[in-house]
C-alpha cells in the first residue's frame, strides 16, 4: 500500500491524536530501519526508548517467537514462567520486594498511584513540573502540563505541583512524591542530586512514599540499569516500561519489601499483565541489558555522542544515550534529519531535539549519526 493510501486510511480511520512523519517503515535491524521504498535509516528514536537492544535482535527475535509458538495467552488465574521470571528478575535487579507487571508506562504510574492511595488512604501526591507520566486519567492527572490537562478537566484531584528545583511541599497528607529523575518528555532534564536527596529525606520524615518513573530513563539508557543508581537515592516504588519489552508492550512497578504487601488480592489486576510473550521478551532484553560490561559501553557511547555534538557546539544535556540538544526549529530540524539526511530523531518541545538510540548502537552509527546532523544544520 503507497504511503498516499495509509494517509488516507488514518484521514478515514484513525483518531487524530498522532501528528506522523510522513515514512512508513517495513522493516528494521539494528540501529537500521528501512522504508516502504527501500530507503535506510539511523534510528536515533528507537521507537522513543523502546527498542533498546535495536530492531529485530536475535535473541529477542528467538525468544519471542518460541514463546508465542508455545503459549501466548492464559491470564492471571494460572501460573506461567515467563511473568514469574520477570518479577523475580526484576525485584532483585532494583528494590528488592515485589512487581506488579502490567502493559505500558501509564499502567506503571496508575499501579504506584493506587498502592500509594492504598498505603496512605486518602492522600495526595507531590509531582514536578516539566514530569510527564502518562495519558490516562491517573498518570494525567501527574503530569503538570496545562495543555495536555485542561481539556480532560475534572481529574484525579490531590495533585500538588513543585518546581523542578523544589521546594517540595510535603507534609503528612501526602502518599507520594513521583519523579522521573530524568525527565524525558519534557526534554531531557536531569533532576538536581540535590532535589532526589531532599525528597528522600522529606519523604522519610513524612512517611510518604518515594515514587520513580524509571519508564524513560530505565533498563540500561544511561549507563546505569536505572537512572536513580546514579545518584544513590532509592525510592520505595519504581516504574518501568518502554525498553523493557525491547519493542513488545510490558510494564512493571516494582516496590521495595516493606511496601510489597501493600496492594492486596482484588486491589489491582490486567488481563494481559505478565503475559508469556511479552515476559519472555522482557527476560530476553534483560539478558542483554543487565550486564555490566554491557552498560559501561552505553556509558562510553553516550560520552562519545555527547563530545561530538558538543564539538559541533550543541551543548547536549543528559546522561548515556538519553541526549538532547537545543535547536531554534527542532521540528523543521527533525523532519529535515528524517527526510534528507535518513536519521530518525524527535521533537520534544519548539526547541529540544531528543537522540535516544538503541544501546546497542555501534560507535561508527553515533560518528554517522553526528555528520548527518551536522549536514542538516549545514
Ligand atoms: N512515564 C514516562 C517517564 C514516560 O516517558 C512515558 C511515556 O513517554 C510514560 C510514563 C507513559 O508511558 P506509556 O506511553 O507506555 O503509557
Amino acid at each position: 500500500m503507497a504511503l498516499a493510501e495509509l494517509q488516507a486510511l488514518e484521514r478515514d480511520a484513525v483518531m487524530a491524536t498522532y501528528a506522523r512523519q510522513p515514512v512508513e517503515f517495513v522493516r528494521g535491524e539494528g540501529t537500521m530501519l528501512w522504508d516502504a521504498e527501500g530507503n535506510e535509516y539511523l534510528d536515533f528514536l528507537a521507537g522513543i526508548s523502546v527498542a533498546q537492544i535495536g530492531h529485530c535482535h536475535p535473541r529477542l527475535v528467538a525468544a519471542v517467537t518460541e514463546q508465542a509458538g508455545r503459549l501466548m495467552h492464559v491470564g492471571n488465574l494460572f501460573y506461567t514462567e515467563p511473568g514469574m521470571r520477570l518479577a523475580k528478575r526484576l525485584a532483585d535487579a532494583s528494590l528488592g520486594g515485589k512487581a506488579f507487571l502490567c502493559n505500558s508506562g501509564a499502567e506503571a504510574i496508575e499501579c504506584a498511584l493506587k498502592l500509594a492511595r492504598r498505603y496512605r488512604r486518602g492522600g495526595e501526591f507531590v509531582v514536578l513540573e516539566g514530569g510527564f507520566h502518562g495519558r490516562t486519567m491517573g498518570a494525567l492527572s501527574a503530569t503538570p502540563q496545562e495543555s495536555k490537562q485542561a481539556p480532560f478537566a475534572p481529574l484525579v484531584p490531590g495533585f500538588r505541583v513543585a518546581p523542578r528545583r523544589g521546594p517540595l511541599p510535603l507534609d503528612e497528607r501526602v502518599a507520594a512524591v513521583i519523579i522521573e529523575p530524568i525527565q524525558g518528555e519534557s526534554g531531557i532534564h536531569p533532576i538536581d542530586r540535590g532535589l532526589l536527596v531532599a525528597a528522600r529525606e522529606a519523604c522519610d520524615e513524612h512517611g510518604a512514599l518515594l515514587v520513580f518513573d524509571e519508564v524513560q530513563c530505565g533498563m540500561g539508557r544511561t549507563g546505569r540499569l536505572w537512572a536513580w543508581e546514579e545518584s544513590g537515592v532509592r525510592p520505595d516504588v519504581m516504574t518501568v516500561a518502554k525498553g523493557l519489552g525491547g519493542g513488545l508492550p510490558v510494564g512493571a512497578c516494582v516496590t521495595s519489601p516493606e511496601y510489597a504487601p501493600v496492594l492486596q488480592p482484588g486491589d489491582h489486576g490486567s488481563t494481559f499483565g505478565g503475559g508469556p510473550v511479552v515476559a519472555a521478551a522482557a527476560n530476553a532484553v534483560l539478558d542483554v541489558v543487565d550486564e555490566e560490561a554491557f552498560l559501561a559501553a552505553v556509558r562510553a557511547k553516550g560520552e562519545r555522542l555527547a563530545g561530538e555534538l558538543t564539538k559541533l557546539g550543541l551543548e547536549p544535556r543528559g546522561r548515556g544515550l538519553m541526549l538532547a540538544f537545543h535547536a531554534p526549529d527542532a521540528p523543521g530540524l527533525v523532519r529535515k534529519l528524517l527526510l534528507d539526511h535518513r536519521l530518525v530523531a524527535n521533537a520534544s518541545g519548539p526547541d529540544t531535539v531528543r537522540l535516544l538510540p538503541p544501546l546497542t548502537v555501534s560507535e561508527r552509527e553515533l560518528d554517522e549519526a553526528v555528520a548527518r546532523i551536522a549536514a542538516a544544520l549545514g
